[in-house]
């Protein structure tokens, strides 16, 4: 499969072809201290579309092969789609499709397009398109088919094409795609770093050539910040720096002790409600510890760290989102941005600024009972998708949006690639097989300018030792730093100091502080005390060095400054009144339509008639807390109603969409006698960490899986619809029923299955980012190149490939 990451910063990519191969060289260096290259920087074209970036020595060389253009995807609102240079939509029946030019005062110059579609996938080239009517300069460009648009602006580089870039940043759709152009047309090469001011090189001819050192300096605005990191910093006792390394579990302190302490940060685990369990209860409270820190004598804000992994998922009310294995399927990286800008917004609401999300996990076993929380098995969907939910989440590049909250990337590294998927367990593998499979998207968030990293309570093993990530400052410092170019911070997972090395008391802090953790995430209050001595000592006797801590402390303030949190320390009242909106919920709907994946649709039995009658059965089609699975409410979930999970069933979603009189519900399959079709809602229950891990994923294991029996044999056509955190092994009956739909966990707007289950305005756009296997012996069985050291199952071909995925 194509590396696909390169979209991430230029906001472009693709291949860019000449005759023959050129080849642009050069270093990348810090002005204000030239000596020092710097790495992970993007390197793209103004117009050409071709992307690299820079490695441990700030370089990067670049050749533009002599093969035809090749671009992604970057442009997808509802079935409109950019692909690359081509526009692609379905019709569902006979549809009008328009393409207006306009110039920037708004007149329209030309209507480049205008026909009618049958029903159908069609794909039309918007390059051959625009060289007809265009001259050079810059228009609007809008495209229309019934009540969907997508619109941008278009960069008419006179008859060759040019580039289009959205216009609409407030649906969340960034990027730009460059239209064909040739090798005459003046270039410029661009420079972009997070923090960076973005320089623009100009290429006055595509010959092979070297740029030599090229100096890029921090925005004035991250200036600024330095100087007051460097002078707060200066203020600072050695304990008061050890209070900002410390981030306390809620209600373990008392206010006394936040002020005295004046700690970093204050988290609570997925199962730690507060009062009613309501997002004015939370801010309340989140305020109330805010105020106690902001009383310590340098009032330096605390960061109030959450799970919020698909959606404020913890808090009652909120917009609850499809799991990560749901997004990774819809591919739609405009998609996941806008959901991060709303989590951040629901959680900034609830008085949370800090995310533990997003999971990037390669997940290369679907033992892992967390395969649901990453994106998919490949670094490039983690990569595409992580940085699109940081890029959301952290404001646009924004953090000072007082609705923006830091992101925390996890588990890093290589929670995905344990032995046996075991939760925590080992992953071994060589550092460039490592680097291969589970670094790539850390390298992709931090251009994204992600504020901090959880590393792993897995271990590594290579070159004959085993790390736990905790400990690992090869990891930590060497890779994550210094070579992804890392400036946030990075923070424990849940008490994992003492799970890696020891405890508290000991040498262990030493241990981890020095390989390059910033704080620690500390359960109980004794343990805090614990921490805090042992650092102390620590310092004082030489065994952590105040240059670490002076760093540590530093990435916690810069996060911090960054956010501006200072400005806006209390939350915002007036972000409530957003929470679970039906703009919002709209987001998390679409999100359910666009995750579905089609598996087996045999004699058009889908999509679904409003004249069908249509039975609904099984417990799950109308449960709140199975279809949000883990991490919902609380930490492992749970089945039932729920707590107040907002949203709708599935079953009360299709039964809005087809009428109380064609769609009934039979939770146990009795009475589907009258049906002309059956929706068999079927799947795991919910779980999180530990306890969802499995020897053999068996879909015939789940509950209530003897319902697909009931329904099958009634010799009606039934409709599967698998509720899963992860592929699962699939046998009859199950593969007996006329269509499958792998719905994952899509969280609380059943509608959206409904939506597309009835097909009347939405198709299935959902491919899978799994391999799925057809046999327990296949697994591991993932895409993308072979690794000698990576485990392998017995081979053969799976049930179905990565990216498979029918459409009407
Ligand atoms: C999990 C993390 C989570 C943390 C805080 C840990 O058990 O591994 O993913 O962020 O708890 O809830």
């Amino acid at each position: 499969m194509k590396f696909r990451g390169i979209v991430l910063v230029c906001g472009m990519a693709g291949f860019f072809s000449f005759a023959s191969g050129v080849t642009l060289t050069g270093r990348v260096v810090d002005t204000s201290s030239p000596a020092n290259p710097i790495s992970n920087v993007g390197i793209c074209f103004e117009n050409l579309d071709t992307a690299s970036y820079t490695d441990t020595l700030g370089r990067f060389s670049i050749t533009l092969s002599p093969t035809d253009v090749v671009r992604n995807v970057v442009f997808q609102k509802q079935s409109l789609r950019v692909f690359g240079t081509d526009l692609s939509f379905t019709s569902v029946g006979s549809e009008i499709v328009r393409v207006d030019l306009y110039d920037m005062a708004g007149r329209k110059t030309a209507t480049l397009l205008n026909k009618t579609f049958e029903a159908g996938s069609h794909t039309i080239s918007l390059p051959a398109l625009m060289q007809k009517k265009t001259a050079s300069g810059l228009y609007m460009v809008k495209v229309r088919k019934g009540d969907e648009s997508l619109s941008g602006t278009f960069m008419s580089m006179g008859v060759h094409g040019g580039t289009f870039s959205d216009n609409s940043p407030a649906a969340g759709v960034m990027g730009k795609f460059a239209l064909a152009k040739t090798a005459a047309v003046v270039d410029s090469l661009v420079v972009r770093r997070f923090a960076y001011v973005t320089k623009s090189l100009p290429i006055t001819s595509y010959v092979t050539q070297d740029f030599g050192d090229i100096a890029i300096s921090k925005t004035a605005a991250e200036i600024a910040i330095q100087k007051k990191v460097d002078s707060l910093l200066a203020l600072m006792s050695t304990t008061q720096k050890i209070g900002q390394m410390v981030m306390a579990r809620k209600n373990q302190l008392t206010n006394a002790q936040l002020t005295s302490i004046g700690v970093g940060s204050i988290f609570n685990g997925g199962s730690d409600p507060e009062g009613n369990n309501t997002p004015s209860a939370w801010s309340t409270s989140i305020d109330g510890w805010q105020n106690a820190v902001l009383s310590s004598t340098l009032k330096i804000p605390m960061l109030y760290g959450q799970d919020c992994v698909h959606g404020v998922g913890s808090i009652a009310g909120c917009t609850v989102f499809p799991h990560n294995i749901g997004l990774g399927c819809s591919h739609d990286t405009a998609l996941v941005s806008k959901m991060g800008q709303i989590v951040a917004s629901e959680a900034t609401a609830c008085g949370i600024r800090l995310n533990f999300a997003p999971c990037v996990s390669s997940v290369r076993n679907e033992r892992w009972g967390r395969t649901y929380e990453g994106y998919g098995e490949t670094p490039e969907i983690n990569s595409l998708m992580g940085a699109a939910y940081v890029r959301g989440l952290q404001g646009f590049g924004d953090m000072t949006q007082t609705w923006a909250v830091s992101a925390s990337v996890k588990h890093y590294i290589g929670d995905g690639g344990t032995q046996n998927g075991v939760n925590e367990g080992n992953t071994v593998l060589s550092i460039p097989t490592m680097r291969a499979i589970h670094y790539p998207q850390y390298l992709a968030c931090a251009r994204e300018g992600m504020g901090t990293v959880m590393p792993s309570y897995s271990q590594w093993t290579h070159d004959n030792t085993t790390w736990y990530e905790s400990v690992d400052s090869y990891a930590m410092t060497t890779m994550l730093k210094n070579q992804a170019g890392f400036d946030g911070f990075c923070v424990s997972d849940w008490d994992a100091l003492p799970e890696a090395c020891g405890d508290y008391g000991t040498s262990c802090v030493a241990q981890s502080i020095n390989a390059g953790m910033d704080q620690a995430m500390i359960v109980s209050s004794a343990s805090v005390t614990q921490y805090m001595n042992s650092l102390q000592t620590q310092i004082t006797g030489g065994a952590i060095p105040m240059t670490r801590i002076n760093d540590a402390v530093s990435r916690i303030l810069r996060v911090k400054f960054r956010m501006n949190l200072w400005g806006h320390p209390l939350t915002d009242a007036t972000l409530r009144s957003q929470i679970n909106s039906s703009a919002n919920r709209a987001v998390a709907r679409q999100a359910v339509r666009e995750s579905l994946v089609l598996l087996q649709n045999t004699g058009n039995v889908l999509p679904l008639k409003t004249s069908d009658k249509v039975v609904v059965v099984g417990p799950y089609a109308n449960d709140m807390g199975a279809q949000c699975g883990g991490w919902t409410i609380s930490w492992q979930g749970q089945t039932g109603a729920g707590p107040g999970i907002a949203g709708t069933t599935i079953f009360a979603g299709l039964q809005t969409a087809g009428g109380a009189a064609n769609v009934t519900y039979s939770s146990n399959g009795t009475a589907i006698t009258g049906a002309d079709k059956i929706v068999c809602v079927v799947g795991e229950s919910p779980y999180a960490e530990g306890s969802g891990d499995v020897t053999v994923p068996n879909f015939s294991a789940v509950p209530n899986y003897s319902l697909i029996q009931t329904c099958v044999s009634s010799g009606k056509p039934v409709i599967l619809v698998m509720l899963t955190g992860r592929p699962m092994l699939l046998t009859s009956p199950a593969t007996s029923c006329q269509a499958i739909v792998a719905a994952w966990l899509p969280g609380g707007e059943g509608e959206g299955i409904a939506d597309v289950l009835y097909g009347g305005n939405y198709n299935f756009t959902g491919t899978l980012t799994h391999t799925w296997p057809a046999t327990a012996g296949q697994i591991p069985i993932n895409a993308g190149p072979t690794y000698s050291d990576e485990p392998h199952g017995s081979g053969g071909a799976p049930m179905f490939a990565y990216g498979f995925g029918l459409k009407y």
